[in-house]
């Protein structure tokens, strides 16, 4: 059968491929032959047929993994030893990133500048910065008397099952991939139906890295009812690990309490950017639209509602709205396009169903509706609201769209609340020169990130994660080593 990525044409132009499951290290259809298509949002068009995976693939890619953890040498291997599998694999994704980056932007619409110097360079890095990070980190060990020590060792924990969603399909299954797999797991990955490309690309990479058959398992397909909630059912996976929307979370956490499994979520979010009246504007107002328009404000961390100090209120909304026009809204595989379609006609939908909600209740000031230019694909225009009533639901619920409101405010405590008042807790990005008021107001918030004076600084050192109905643990660094292993206490006392 001709690998995924031999399939994907060199030339950039569409062809309909198949896609199949990867289990113990071979490609694979479903037992029934069934499949599932996948559309590319910005043409309509089918990119690939999907292997359907039901509960049967799902426990089959299960057995694989269990196998190769128990009788395989991955767990076994010296730390080092799967650290330098884990390098060759970030290195083949920089190796092939123009072929991923396309696969990524047929599959999703976001441009192919955003696949290419955002999501694929940092799936690279996710596997670059784990294999340097595991093995720095260190084991504790306390002493009770001259003849007693208790060591606390790390063990990983088995079969782990990695459930993710389609807005940053390969950067985040890889942020979950390399912690659960240099802790010494073995995995299966459920991507998300609408976006199940480049994790199939993944597959093979990992095989020509040289990862044993069985440690990393794809099983595509959907969730409720389906290959996703066979994992989080599935009495030999041990762990969770999800990032996709806060129902979803409940519906998992219903589903896992029978066999009491580890959970980590990362959640939806309802993020805020905060300009104070000493905020420079020149970089606030940029930043602002970032924020609020990369990848189609499909990111659980886009600054989705903007919060602007009523003295200044008048001219940022204006300069916000003279950088909006000039996005280039355009063809997802054009080099100059900044912003491309939102991933599915279900997503497009829902987020024209708040777009008529902010009509109805608001001043809409740009966009508001579908972009004309592209009828066959999902395409909304960077639209901005303002004058929406405080309790608009477009204020508290999560659109996952390029849409901003625009809300004044005139003190710290005011804006405090008015951040606070959504069930979300995820991030926030405030602008001021005054150091004591970013600390006030940056320890009001209840967020599990906030930046000051920037928005998206990351360092893979740092927790990554959410308050509220934004997540349970957090990811990064040791944080999420931490949560792909187990902790075993051995105590010693030795005799003289
Ligand atoms: P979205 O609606 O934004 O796609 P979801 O949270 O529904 O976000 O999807 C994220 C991932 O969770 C996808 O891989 C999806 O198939 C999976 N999923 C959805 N529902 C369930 C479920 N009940 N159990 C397990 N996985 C699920």
């Amino acid at each position: 059968m001709p690998t995924p990525m031999s399939q994907l044409d060199e030339t950039g132009r569409e062809t309909r491929t198949t896609l199949h499951h990867f289990i113990d290290g071979a490609f694979q259809p479903s037992l029934s032959g069934e499949t599932f298509e996948d559309i590319n949002p910005a043409t309509g068009k089918v990119l690939a047929d999907v292997a359907l995976g039901t509960a049967e693939e799902t426990s089959l890619a299960v057995a694989a993994a269990k196998k190769a953890f128990e009788d395989g040498p991955w767990p076994r291997m010296p730390l080092v030893e799967r650290c330098r599998i884990l390098r060759r694999i970030g290195d083949l994704i920089l190796e092939k990133k123009d072929l991923l980056a396309r696969a990524e932007t047929l599959d999703t619409g976001k441009p192919i500048t955003e696949s290419l110097e955002g999501d694929i360079t940092r799936s690279a890095s996710n596997f670059h910065f784990f294999a340097d990070y595991a093995p720095s980190l260190s084991e504790d060990c306390f002493t009770t008397g001259p003849d007693e020590r208790h060591f606390a060792f790390r063990e990983p924990l088995g079969v782990v099952g990695l459930i993710t969603p389609w807005n940053l399909p390969l950067y985040l299954a890889t942020w979950k991939i390399a912690p659960c797999l240099a802790m010494g797991n073995t995995c299966v990955l459920k991507p998300a139906e609408w976006t199940p490309y480049t994790a199939t690309l993944l597959a093979e990479i990992t095989a020509e890295a040289g990862l044993p058959p069985g440690v990393f398992n794809v099983v595509h397909g959907f969730g409720a009812n389906g290959a996703g909630e066979t994992l989080t059912r599935h009495p030999e996976v041990k762990a969770i690990s999800f990032t996709g929307e806060t129902s979803t979370g409940k519906a998992i956490m219903a589903a896992a309490s029978g066999t009491l499994k580890k959970l980590s979520f990362e959640l939806g979010g309802k993020g805020a950017t905060l300009i104070f009246d000493d905020a420079r504007l020149d970089e606030a107002i940029p930043t602002a639209v970032r924020a609020a328009y990369r990848n189609q404000g499909q990111i659980c961390l886009a600054g989705s509602r903007l919060f602007v100090h009523r003295s200044c209120f008048d001219e940022v909304l204006a300069r916000v709205v003279s950088q909006v026009q000039q996005i280039r809204v355009g063809d997802p595989l054009d080099p100059q396009t900044q912003m491309g379609a939102l991933v599915s006609r279900e997503h497009c939908e829902k987020v024209e169903s708040y777009l008529a909600i902010g009509l109805a209740e608001g001043q809409c000031v740009i966009g508001g509706k579908r972009h004309a230019a592209y009828p066959d694909g999902y395409f909304i225009e960077p639209t901005v609201f303002a004058n929406l009533p405080e309790h608009s639901r477009l204020h508290a619920e999560e659109i996952f769209g390029p849409v901003l409101p625009v809300i004044p405010f005139e003190t710290e405590d005011e804006v405090i609340r008015m951040v606070n008042s959504t069930p979300y807790g995820l991030s926030a990005s405030l602008w001021s020169q005054d150091v004591d008021r970013c600390h006030r107001v940056s320890k009001g918030i209840q967020a599990g990130m906030v930046w000051v004076n920037c928005w998206f600084a990351r360092d893979l050192r740092t927790p990554f994660g959410g308050r509220k109905m934004s997540g349970i643990g957090r990811e990064g660094g040791r944080y999420s080593l931490d949560f792909f292993s187990e902790m075993k206490t051995v105590s010693y006392r030795y005799h003289q």
